[in-house]
């Protein structure tokens, strides 16, 4: 990009910083930062490209929250406090108005978590933005995806289902009564990172997930990484108030891009997880039962056992 792209780029992305640990934010060749003694560093990133993760006609606000909170459900998926972000941009053009409204929205999750943009890079292309957040956790306490035991609970956060009635609404695969269409598409475009939640399951649950591809899905990273299989009680899976039973049900086991937590714990720890949900600002549901047995068996009130294809966009066709 021309040198006046870059002076834009800067005026944007150059702010006062708003965090002690933060030695040298942008501006230099690299930041510096201090991880706090004693703490592991939490690393992600997400890779958000135009036409794959997000609709080439979306609200630059909305992409700048998105891009975000994708990347801070990582954090909370782990039990990590967020600290620090980096951001890749990868622009068609240096359009001032765009990339003031991405900013807005990112900004704006950002000061609720008290994260700060410490670096990036920008390049001229094809629209895609990849975030990458650090986070503190102290050792042993971080939730991954293999602590799952036989017997263990297994809860979700919230209510998952609605980003996905969301997108195919925006895709005019499926009309929706309001105030759903509206808070589909807010969940769609300005997921909630849980956190507050992810902090408050530190030491309580045993495996964490977010729900980023579906709750069946992403379950069965756990149940992969742990060893273990799985019964859920469909019944008992909070989901959209659809007038259309299978497809709310349809929408809360395999629509994607919630960013609910998916989690478990030992029947023992039951009583810790009302506080918990308070903590993080949400209902958390228990869905079903972690067992010895691999595989996911999702199981109507009768007993009998739901097929649930892999996908779930088409079934909204
Ligand atoms: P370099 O050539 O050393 O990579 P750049 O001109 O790419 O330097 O970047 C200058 C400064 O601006 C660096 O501190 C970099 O981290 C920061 N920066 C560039 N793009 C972004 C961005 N999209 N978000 C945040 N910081 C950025
Ligand atoms: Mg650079």
């Amino acid at each position: 990009m021309a040198l006046a792209e870059f002076e834009l780029i800067r005026e944007h992305f150059q702010r006062a910083g708003t965090r002690a640990d933060v030695v040298l934010g942008v501006g230099d060749d690299c930041a510096l930062l201090t991880v706090p003694a004693g703490m592991q560093l939490a690393v992600s990133l997400d890779l958000l490209v135009s036409g794959v993760h997000f609709l080439p006609d979306v609200a630059p606000e909305a992409l700048g929250w998105k891009a975000l909170a994708v990347n801070l459900s990582d954090l909370a998926a782990m039990g990590a406090e967020p600290a620090w972000v980096t951001l890749g941009l990868t622009l068609p053009a240096a359009d001032a108005g765009w990339l003031a409204a991405f900013c807005r929205g990112f900004y704006a999750l950002a000061a609720e978590h008290g994260v700060e943009l410490v670096g990036g890079d920008t390049t001229r292309g094809p629209l895609a933005i990849a975030v990458q957040v650090h986070g503190f956790v102290a050792p042993g306490a971080a939730l991954t995806r293999a602590g799952a035991r036989p017997g263990d609970l297994i809860c979700v956060s919230g209510t998952p289902g609605f980003a996905a009635l969301g997108l195919a609404r925006c895709l005019g695969r499926t009309e929706l009564p309001e105030p759903l269409a509206a808070t589909a598409l807010e969940r769609l475009e300005r997921p909630q990172p849980r956190v507050a939640l992810g902090r408050a399951l530190r030491g309580l649950a045993t495996a964490c997930i977010d729900v980023s591809d579906g709750l069946a899905q992403d379950l069965g990273h756990i149940l992969e990484a742990s060893g273990v299989g799985a019964s859920v009680e469909v019944e008992r899976v909070p989901r959209p108030p659809l007038a259309d039973a299978d497809a709310a049900l349809q929408a809360a086991l395999a629509g994607g891009d919630d960013y609910e937590l998916c989690f478990t714990l030992p029947p023992g720890r039951l009583p810790g997880l009302a506080a918990a949900a308070a903590a993080g600002g949400c209902a958390c549901s228990v869905i079903g039962r972690i067992e010895a047995a691999p595989g996911l068996r999702l199981r109507r009130a009768d007993g009998s056992l739901l097929p649930l294809a892999r996908g779930g966009y088409e079934h909204f066709g």
